[in-house]
């Protein structure tokens, strides 16, 4: 069983970029700080945000020599080609390479993040010693801070000294807001919003001054500017050492069995639709088999009961689903039957225990197909 493969260890530091989340699902967080693999593989655009992360680190080191075009598109090619390198070594990530062809609008995003690192690599220009010339004390790039006992920490992506006062920015390569239509002005990320705060208080620890400003900076369009009192950052941060405290120690308790590992878990559609370890979660199946009315991730998990290999290349399945109530039968469709797209398929058949994930329900038809991020786990891998 991949749950009981899974190694649990208290969380040494939280992150001000995964307070929020680790507040959301403590379990997900406990499993990725104590470094297990994750179990599905990223998504392209995940990794890509990777490429643009480091792209932007490059810059701010003063590594693009003043933002010189041809200097930063050497950069991103070789970083994608590392990148995709990586990605070819794994059986179920092999058929995302070339990012360029697995995300639509790869080359909107390619022209932005080397937009960005112009400016970036404007202000960490080197000086003529060729080292990254430094502003005042406490400003610029990857600025790290944390709280006096070491608990809350991380790195701001840049800190600026304005006329009126400190400017924190965090460069982020999605959306700063949440998705969806809804009436009134947009709403910024609460993750995103929390993380700069709790860097407000921490930089306030670090050099005793409380910034003026905090901005999200998108990789299009202008900086989105979070309002914040030092009252709220204070309150935030002592909230967050007294989370992690009480986290680790119900991550204790089940070390030492007088917990089970389910209570780490806070399974619900938001939560668990980018989680990586929804395989190994226990927690999310069953709570997905005590309500089957909110919209879970199109995942289906049970026994193959129809397989039919076409000859257009692709396999149609029915597979009879553990845990569900109302609905005993799922239908697949247009599965790719190529053993580098989904390697396991080639040993499946009827009677196969079988998890596919990142499937496209069809509300109508009520079957579901493939899309770029559906993954086949066959019983003995679960
Ligand atoms: S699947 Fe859901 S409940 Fe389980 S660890 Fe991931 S986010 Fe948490």
């Amino acid at each position: 069983m991949i749950q009981e493969k899974l190694i649990l260890s208290p969380v040494r530091r939280v992150s001000p970029s995964r307070y929020t989340a680790m507040r959301n699902c403590l379990l997900r967080e406990a499993w990725t700080a104590a470094g297990n693999e994750p179990l599905l593989p990223p998504s392209p655009v995940a990794e890509l945000g990777t490429v643009i992360h480091e792209l932007l680190e490059a810059a701010g080191k003063g590594n693009l020599e003043n933002g010189a075009d041809d200097k930063i598109q050497r950069m991103w090619l070789d970083l994608v080609v590392l990148a995709e390198k990586r990605m070819a070594v794994s059986a179920v990530r092999r058929h995302q390479v070339p990012l360029s062809r697995s995300i639509p609008d790869y080359e909107v995003r390619r022209i932005r993040a080397c937009r960005r690192a112009a400016e970036v690599a404007a202000f960490a220009v080197r000086d003529h010693g060729g080292k990254a010339r430094h502003g005042p004390e406490h400003t610029g790039l990857e600025i790290w801070v944390e709280s006096p006992n070491g608990q809350v920490g991380g790195y701001i992506d840049l800190v600026t000294k304005k006329r009126d006062g400190i400017v924190l920015s965090d460069y982020k390569s999605g959306s700063v807001m949440l998705p969806g239509k809804r009436a009134g002005p947009e709403i910024v990320r609460q993750a995103y919003k929390e993380q700069l705060i709790l860097y407000a208080a921490l930089y306030q620890i670090k050099c005793g001054v409380w910034p003026v400003r905090l901005e999200l900076v998108p990789l299009h369009g202008v900086a989105v500017v979070i309002a914040y009192d030092e009252g709220e950052a204070r309150r935030l941060l002592t909230e967050a050492v007294a989370f992690l405290r009480d986290a680790n120690q119900r991550i204790a308790d089940v070390m030492i069995g007088c917990r089970k590992l389910t209570t780490l878990a806070s399974p619900s559609p938001d939560n668990c639709k980018h989680c990586l370890f929804r395989p190994g979660c226990h927690a999310y199946w069953e709570a997905r088999s005590q309500n089957d009315r909110v919209p879970w991730p199109a995942d289906v998990r049970g026994v193959i009961c129809e397989m039919t290999r076409l000859r257009n290349g692709k396999v149609c399945m029915r597979v009879a689903m553990e845990q569900v109530t109302d609905q005993s039968f799922a239908s697949i469709r247009s599965l790719t039957n190529n053993g580098i797209r989904h390697p396991l398929l080639q040993t499946a058949h009827q009677g196969s225990k079988i998890d596919v994930y990142g499937l496209m329900p069809n509300y109508r038809s009520k079957d579901y197909s493939e899309t770029r991020d559906t993954t086949i786990i066959l019983k003995h891998e679960r």
